[in-house]
């Protein structure tokens, strides 16, 4: 417990980086505030905090502002699988800028400070590898994952001007593929799809051929990537690249699935994506100097634990977001 409890409000505190991010700090003893909406979530993420005095939790869409007293805020509301932020592309970008700017007006009016997650996604599909934040992207701003990515480069673009224009003290990251238990079963992303399929002996779906490649970081390194970005000096407000270096083909993540549950799934091609990146790693180089943070948790480890996971929860208890999330053959 520190001593000097803060109220934290953690918007999407109910989704699946939101729920770690907030079970951490009500360990710690502050004051936590999940707001959520439940479109990429449900409540029996965060069942076991309800009962806590430290913890509350709010539904509530964060396109509508927000009046609250707080002294910090962690946004993490979006849904983040291409699956289901192509589902209503126009609320997504809403919710990344409409939200910023109320995230934004909170902070300045309360004096909190204010963390942003964005994402590897702002890069596109890049022409540099791996990828620093200096380098500017590889965005189509008519495709398929605009609304997802314009609207993230878009929401640091407030952040940055409420910080100049403003005083209002930012925080950005820029998260890399992240996995790990609590990902929704439905979520359609490529880890959680790719356990379930060889959990359930279904086919492993593979977009394209396969040699995209992606980094892939285990939730705990990632939050205790925030939680220093959050409480690190006020004159460091990123962007920081936030990731594991370790970069795999989409193959060899599923070859190594079936391996780690022992599965008979054979691989199975499937039409690639629109503007899928063919390459992703981040550079941590600013992270490791500013933060003194680097990832620890091999991949082989942390699947191992997630895949732990997968079997121990009841499918039946999960929603599908959207009708786009994989459902079996
Ligand atoms: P997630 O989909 O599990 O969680 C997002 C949460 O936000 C969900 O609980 C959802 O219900 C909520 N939400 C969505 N729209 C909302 C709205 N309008 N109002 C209130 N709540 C809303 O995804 P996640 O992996 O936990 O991602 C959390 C954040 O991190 C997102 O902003 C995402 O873009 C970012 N991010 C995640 C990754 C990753 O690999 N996990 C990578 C890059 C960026
Ligand atoms: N992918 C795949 N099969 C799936 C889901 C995803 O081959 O069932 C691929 C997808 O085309 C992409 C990569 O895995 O190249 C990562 O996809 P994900 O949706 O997890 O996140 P992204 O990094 O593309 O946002």
């Amino acid at each position: 417990m520190s001593n000097t409890f803060k109220r934290i409000l953690i918007t999407g505190g109910a989704g699946f980086l939101g729920t770690h991010l907030c079970e951490r700090l009500v360990d710690q003893g502050h004051d936590v505030i999940c707001v959520d909406n439940f479109f990429t979530s449900q409540k029996n993420n965060i069942l076991h905090l309800l009962p806590k005095s430290n913890f509350e939790l709010i539904r509530h869409d964060v396109t509508h502002p927000l009046y609250l007293e707080v002294d910090e805020i962690y946004n993490l509301a979006c849904p983040a699988s291409p699956v289901h932020y192509q589902y209503n592309p126009i609320k997504t970008i809403k919710t990344s800028v409409l939200g910023a700017i109320n995230v934004l007006g909170l902070a300045k009016r309360v004096n909190a400070k204010v963390f942003q997650a964005s994402t590897s996604e702002v890069y596109g599909d890049p022409t540099v590898h791996p990828q620093p934040e200096s380098y500017r992207g590889n965005v189509n701003p008519i495709g398929l994952r605009a609304c997802y990515d314009e609207g993230k480069r878009c929401a640091e673009t407030l952040f940055f001007d409420y910080h100049r224009s403003n005083g209002v003290n930012i925080r950005v990251v820029r998260i890399f593929n992240t996995y790990g238990p609590r990902m929704h079963p439905y979520d359609g992303r490529v880890v959680s799809n790719f356990i379930i399929q060889a959990l359930a002996g279904h086919d492993i779906t593979i977009y394209g051929d396969g040699s995209q490649t992606r980094s892939f970081c285990y939730v705990d390194d990632l939050i205790e990537g925030f939680i220093r970005m959050m409480n690190g000096p006020d004159d460091f407000v990123g962007p920081v690249n936030l990731g594991n270096a370790g970069e795999f083909t989409i193959k060899e993540l599923a070859e190594l699935v079936l391996e780690l549950t022992g599965s008979k799934s054979k691989l199975v091609p499937r039409p690639l994506p629109s503007d899928d990146p063919l390459q992703r790693r981040p550079d941590n180089t600013v992270a490791k100097k500013h933060l003194g943070w680097e990832p620890t948790v091999p991949l082989r480890e942390g699947l191992a634990k997630t895949i732990e996971y997968f079997q121990s929860i009841d499918l039946t208890k999960f929603r599908k977001p959207t009708d786009y999330a994989y459902t079996g053959q």
